[in-house]
């Protein structure tokens, strides 16, 4: 049965769930300041940018312990990962690029090839790690907020949103689908159905291309780590 209609709760004005992240949206106000692109030293004709995701570089942008849980989710994806909890740092190779991801929000991405390719690299990787990211209304990573555990930014409105006409919507359908009837499955199967929701979550929210939208594969996320036994 595919749902053609969600129920989604609401959040402050001012928690990461309702502002979303978006590179195209930070590079249009700090252009510079974000994006540093130069040649790459170990592969010639090819780019290498930094990415700033927030101007305070000294601060603690990403919980490492979500970030490298998140990571772990699209693990199949990526033909390399390693994630350090402790420092604070991923590194991974997707679609052939060299990506590192660093707890203050910098990001470098190695190995593209040109302009647009990185901002689309940024936009999907700021997407991947967004439930990772500290909030800055109540200090916890953003999934917290999504799940309402943090306990601040949730609030006791919700809303219906249409899904059918959403780019990507067949992905989150189907994640749902997957959180349905797990009743009585013994445990292996039972967390392997977690893992499809949370995989066809993280998916839909880094494809779809509005962030207003991609909200909806984060609150997915988030039921799916609230049925966690
Ligand atoms: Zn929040
Ligand atoms: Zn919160």
């Amino acid at each position: 049965m595919v749902e053609e209609r969600l129920t989604v709760p609401k959040f402050r004005d001012d928690c990461l769930v309702t502002k979303g992240i978006d590179v195209k949206d930070l590079v249009g106000v700090r252009k510079e300041a974000l994006l540093y692109v130069h040649p790459c030293t170990s592969e010639r004709g090819k780019l290498m940018a930094d990415i700033e995701l927030t101007k305070e570089t000294d601060s603690r942008f990403l919980d490492s312990e979500k970030l490298c849980s998140l990571l772990r989710i699209h693990r199949h994806r990526f033909s390399d990962l390693r994630c350090s909890e402790n420092l604070g740092v991923a590194k991974l190779r997707w679609g052939g690029r060299d990506i590192s991801i660093f707890r203050n929000g910098k990001i470098k991405i190695q190995q593209a090839r040109d302009r647009e390719e990185i901002l689309r690299v940024a936009n999907a990787v700021s997407r991947l790690i967004w439930a990772a990211v500290v909030c800055n209304v109540c200090g916890e990573p953003v999934i917290n907020c999504a799940s309402g555990e943090c306990g601040k930014c949730l609030l006791p409105e919700q809303t219906t949103v249409e899904v059918s006409g959403i780019a990507g919507s067949e992905l989150l359908q189907q994640g749902h689908a997957a959180l349905q009837g797990l009743e009585g499955l013994i445990p292996q199967e039972y967390e392997s159905r977690l893992q499809r929701a949370r995989f066809l979550a993280l998916h839909f929210a880094i494809e779809t291309p509005r962030k207003e939208d991609a909200v909806l594969g984060l609150l997915l996320l988030a039921k799916a780590e609230k049925m966690k036994r």
